[in-house]
């Protein structure tokens, strides 16, 4: 098995998405550039371990190369307004052409806010994502969702904007914490639950190497669950329909995280993968509740995630009407009323409305 993995994103917006170690090292990353400019975005973390690698690489592909740098401080309460301003000066200050290209070189935040100054600088520029998390590489850098997020709530100002390019260089993933890693194991798994039972199979036989943090099977991973993301995206650009899959135990997760705050790596509420992680298992259990899927569903998902480091029970101390109150409330509700994703059964998840409080409610309870 080759260590390089190539996923294609077919549709309106095409691009290759290439998975393996050393790519950040790879002339590749140069290839897709068009124009003098390229704006290396990264944060405080990710900048001193490797900006130098990407830069040292776009200048050896591309001598002429005028590389500015936008080095942002780190975490969630950093994807701001404020710090997009700062971004979008950095391409002024370069004096950044229409045929620049904005490299972001980070975890989603990094990649939802280059992403934004990129589809913003004079209408929309090229960015190439370099995802340095797991989460990144499996979720946010493929499907061209761009935010940043207000004080009133998360990812609230935002565009759709396609990267040209998504190069996961799967070497970065041994500088990443520990608990980062496992956050990103709970989104692979969500792909094996909601389009692929033959893939929770596989995650269930390599749990083990996975947790370890085994390259190749790290790269196989992290190509089946881009396969699964670059076909729903090609399907559904704009989530107008089936691309909501996607929420499966986000709206529980959701939920959680906002009832406990956003969550802080030193802090011991759960971080938006673990929450995903209960959310999933709260479906999986009300997928059951409704007969959409037997019990013994749920109790295999909550061993997979056992197995891989992931909580699986609700955190204690939360109100289960608060929560339901929270889901209600939840973006994505639509007008409608609550639109849960359920599994029927593992492997093919779909939505589900009209599903009563009361059951809901029940599932909650026993946690
Ligand atoms: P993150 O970007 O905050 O990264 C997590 C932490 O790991 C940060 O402290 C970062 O500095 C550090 N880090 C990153 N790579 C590292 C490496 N290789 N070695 C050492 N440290 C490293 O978090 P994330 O989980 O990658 O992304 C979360 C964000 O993604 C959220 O803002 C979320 O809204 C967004 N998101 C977007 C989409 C989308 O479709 N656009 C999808 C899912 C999530
Ligand atoms: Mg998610």
């Amino acid at each position: 098995m080759s260590a390089l993995h190539t996923v294609k994103v077919e549709g309106e917006s095409r691009y290759d998405i290439l998975i393996g170690p050393g790519l950040l090292g790879d002339a590749r990353i140069a290839q897709t550039l068009r124009g003098r400019h390229a704006l290396i975005v990264s944060d405080v973390n990710v900048a001193p371990l490797y900006a130098d690698r990407v830069e040292a690489t776009l200048l050896s592909a591309r001598p002429s190369l005028h590389v500015g740098r936008y080095v942002m401080p780190a975490g969630e309460q950093e994807k701001t307004l404020a710090r997009f301003c700062e971004c979008i000066d950095a391409l002024a200050a370069m004096c950044a052409t229409r045929d620049a290209a904005v490299i972001a070189l980070g975890g989603g935040v990094v990649g939802d806010l280059a992403g934004f100054a990129a589809a913003c600088w004079m209408r929309g520029i090229d960015v190439i994502q370099l995802p340095t998390t797991l989460l990144s590489m499996v979720d946010s850098s493929v499907g061209g969702k761009t935010a940043v997020d207000l004080p009133a709530g998360k990812n609230l100002v935002g565009a759709f904007h396609a990267p040209r390019a998504v190069i996961a260089d799967t070497a970065v993933l041994r500088s990443l914490p520990p608990r980062e890693l496992r956050a990103g194991l709970a989104e692979v798994v969500k792909y094996g639950a909601v389009f692929d039972a033959g893939f929770f199979a596989w995650l269930e036989a390599h749990a083990d190497a996975l947790v370890a943090s085994e390259d190749a099977t790290l790269s196989e991973a992290i190509a089946r669950s881009c396969r699964h993301k670059a076909e729903v995206v090609s399907r559904d650009p704009f989530e107008q329909g089936e691309r909501a899959v996607l929420n499966f135990g986000h709206t529980f997760g959701h939920a959680i995280e906002t009832e406990q705050g956003y969550a802080g790596a030193q802090s011991d509420a759960l971080n938006h993968g673990e929450a995903v992680a209960v959310g999933m298992v709260l479906a999986a259990k009300l997928a059951a509740a409704v007969g959409w899927a037997p019990l013994s569903d749920a109790h295999r998902l909550e061993a997979l995630l056992h197995r891989l480091g992931l909580p699986t029970a609700m955190p204690t101390g939360l109100d289960p009407s608060r929560l339901l109150e929270r889901m209600r409330l939840d973006k994505k509700a639509q007008a409608g009323g609550m639109r849960f994703v359920l599994w029927k059964p593992l492997g093919s998840a779909t939505l589900a409305s009209g599903v009563p409080d009361e059951t809901v409610l029940e599932v909650l309870r026993r946690g």
